[in-house]
């Protein structure tokens, strides 16, 4: 029987099990079950669908102990070129880089356990966790399964994504083959943040001719959200907080989606310039398949005729089924937005801990991003 196992290995499993590691617990207590080969791979996939070639977050936020860890690594493995000025974002590529070296210096590749959780149970003080390739016991369970409920699709795109179609793809789906972008020459993409406009000038830089219909006015921001979220100065507004639905009001209110960096918002506009792709706030109010492309009818009253739609509508933060289950059977308090309410050391319920964005009503609009998992690490691996 397992001491620990966490469901979920992406950005936040990965590096709780690091910490769990560092805290004296031995590798034969620990597992992380996820259904990818790879740490982060769902990360990876979702970053290169939408040709991301920087972070947004600086280079202290990652996924090892050390905060300076990354920073070396660069100046170490890479040298200063693969960093940005501006705020440290590190690109992709050396992110990706020093993911590979902390899995491998820690053998956090060997913790893994390939496939899904699909019911948990308690008998006793052991947890009974089913997946699609058979049973694990446990006596303590992390949840860091992300944001959980998929890409948000928009209610008249969603008739269309019933059957496999060239026509339309959501970049976050697991079946978008960023190939098929190559054999459209007209490309829309419907989305005003960052991922659609990274989206947007890499399709145009491969030479397609680029639409993008943002439901809003470009929203310019550094971060999102405001680094105070990662300190205590604004975990502590969040704390004194006590009603759930206050803190959810508080959290909306500070999160600023939608938003892009300067730099960004910069290359947008050089793009609209240069004639390479066109900008308009004016979001799609219905859809219509035809053989060779799509109506899309605007809300202006305006249709536009691509041979291929890009919905970068981002993903939907939703209790996944099997923890519903789990609520259900053992009373778990839930939020009445429908996360679930935890304990400031995170808690579900005794030996249950929950990380990522499905935390946010204890660690506040940046629980799902990297930073989040650092502080949910940090309660986690001391309240145990
Ligand atoms: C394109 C993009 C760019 C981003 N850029 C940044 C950035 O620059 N900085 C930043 O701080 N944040 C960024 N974020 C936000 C955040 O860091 C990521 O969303 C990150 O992937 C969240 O990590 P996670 O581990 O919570 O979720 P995920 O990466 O989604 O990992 C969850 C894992 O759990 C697995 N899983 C799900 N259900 C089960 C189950 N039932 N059983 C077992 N395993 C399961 C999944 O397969 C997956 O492997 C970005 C997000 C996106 C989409």
């Amino acid at each position: 029987m397992l001491e620990w196992l966490i469901l979920g290995g992406g950005v936040h499993g990965t590096h709780i099990s690091l910490a769990l590691r560092a805290r004296g617990v031995p590798e034969h207590h620990l597992r992380v079950l996820d259904p990818h080969p790879r740490p982060l791979a769902a990360w990876d996939r979702r970053a290169r669908s939408i040709g991301m070639p920087f972070l947004r977050s600086p280079d202290m936020h990652h996924i090892d102990l050390a905060a300076p860890s990354l920073h070396l690594f660069a100046h170490r493995h890479a040298g200063h070129r693969d960093l940005i000025r501006r705020y440290h974002r590190p690109s992709l590529a050396l992110f990706s880089e020093h993911v590979e070296h902390v899995v491998t210096r820690n053998r956090l590749d060997q913790l893994r356990l390939r496939g899904q959780a699909t019911r948990i149970d308690q008998k006793g003080d052991t947890f009974r966790v089913d997946s699609d390739q058979g049973q694990l016991h446990a006596r303590r369970l992390v949840i860091a399964v992300g944001a959980a409920g998929g890409p948000r699709i928009p209610s008249w795109a969603a008739p269309l994504l019933l059957t496999p179609s060239p026509r339309i793809a959501h970049v976050f789906s697991d079946t978008y083959d960023p190939h098929d972008d190559a054999r459209a020459a007209d490309l829309v993409v419907l989305g005003g943040g960052l991922s659609a406009i990274q989206l947007a000038i890499a399709r145009a830089r491969d030479g397609a001719r680029v639409t993008m219909l943002s439901p809003h006015p470009l929203r310019v921001s550094d971060f999102d959200p405001d680094p105070c979220w990662s300190t205590d100065r604004c975990l502590r507004r969040l704390a004194r907080l006590h009603d759930p639905t206050a803190r959810r009001r508080l959290i909306e209110q500070e999160r600023r989606p939608g938003t892009v960096p300067p730099e960004v918002a910069r290359q947008l506009s050089q793009a609209v310039q240069r004639g390479q792709l066109c900008w308009r706030e004016d979001p799609i109010s219905a859809a219509h398949q035809r053989p060779e492309g799509l109506d899309l009818h605007l809300q202006s009253g305006a249709i536009v005729r691509p041979d291929r739609l890009l919905l970068a509508t981002g993903l939907r933060c939703h209790l996944p089924f099997f923890l519903a289950h789990l609520a259900e059977a053992m009373q778990l308090p839930i939020a009445p937005c429908g996360a679930p309410w935890l304990t400031p050391e995170l808690a579900w319920a005794p030996r249950i801990y929950v990380s990522g964005a499905l935390a946010e009503l204890q660690l506040g609009p940046a629980a799902g991003n990297i930073i989040g998992t650092r502080l949910a690490a940090r309660r986690i691996a001391s309240s145990s």
